[in-house]
């Protein structure tokens, strides 16, 4: 909650986290034309842009990804960690899109009918395929936060769940699992801090061309709606950056206010010789 989490007055409204998920380190987006820089035309500095293509791009995916676990860390710090949290698994390595969508509304009727105020978040991850049992196939399984469910009811839950996901998905009951947000190993700070360093693995991340969403949630999961909060937390994870790059937390926050009024413009620039331009790579 709040309480444990230092904030920076931000100057559009809302708040910075200083605490929190680490930004995604590595050489940056691969895909980004050599042949292009993006200008900022206040400075003058040409930085590289990334592709933003997830499902292509390993670097720009993990970006995404930090981003939304940043965002599920926000909503915590604002309303509390969801009390429960889901693993639906599936024995099948093909992902049907499709199929996935629909079994979760089932899921979520079903559950409703139990419990109306139920509201989740899910995101999609994939099994590395290394395990002695997998036949060198990854699986994807879903994680799923869960709000308006009492956590005394978990056993019941599991009950609900698994009646409607297990013959629609090819799945075992016993590999569906319920687990309490455990707010003495850190609540949802402790557990999206553990994802996004999960995400980061490449290993884990859906394989390269994959076409799906990664990230679902029902209206009622947040307070405010997701462009804000993803808006928020790309300003915190950029704020991160610069804390980590000048290590003075009140020169970053200067640094990311200024930065928020500047324009860019793309421009072509000869492969060979930029090089000689100052190296920076940076997610404009
Ligand atoms: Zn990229």
């Amino acid at each position: 909650m709040a309480e444990a989490r230092p904030l920076a007055a931000c100057p559009g409204g809302g708040s910075w986290s200083v605490e929190g998920i680490v930004p995604p380190a590595g050489p940056g987006c691969a895909r980004w034309p050599e042949e292009l820089r993006l200008l900022n035309l206040a400075s003058g500095e040409l930085v590289r842009g990334r592709c933003r293509a997830t499902n292509l791009c390993g670097y720009c995916a993990r970006v995404a990804a930090v981003e939304t676990c940043e965002v599920l860390w926000l909503d915590a710090c604002e309303q509390g960690s969801p009390g429960l949290w889901l693993l639906l698994t599936t024995a099948e390595p093909v992902w049907d899109g499709e199929r996935w969508k629909r079994s979760m509304e089932h899921v979520t009727r079903a559950v409703r009918r139990r419990w109306s105020g139920f509201e989740y978040a899910s995101l999609v991850e994939f099994t590395t395929g290394y395990g002695p049992r997998s036949g060198g196939l990854r699986r994807p399984h879903l994680n799923v936060f869960v709000r308006g469910v009492p956590v005394e009811d978990a056993d019941e839950l599991h009950e609900v769940v698994a009646d409607v996901w297990c013959p629609r998905m090819d799945a075992a009951s016993e590999q569906q699992r319920v687990y309490r947000v455990r707010e003495d190993r850190g609540g949802m700070r402790g557990l999206t801090r553990y994802l996004s360093l999960h995400f980061q693995k490449e290993s884990q991340a859906p394989p390269i061309g994959w076409r799906g969403q990664r990230f679902r949630a029902t209206r009622g999961y947040f307070l405010r709606s997701r462009a804000e909060l993803r808006c928020e937390a790309r300003r915190a994870l950029r704020l991160r950056r610069l804390i980590r790059e000048l290590g003075d937390a009140d020169l970053a926050e200067l640094r990311a206010t200024a930065a928020e009024g500047e324009a860019w413009a793309l421009r072509w620039v000869n492969p060979s010789t930029v090089g000689e331009l100052r190296p920076a790579v940076r997610n404009a």
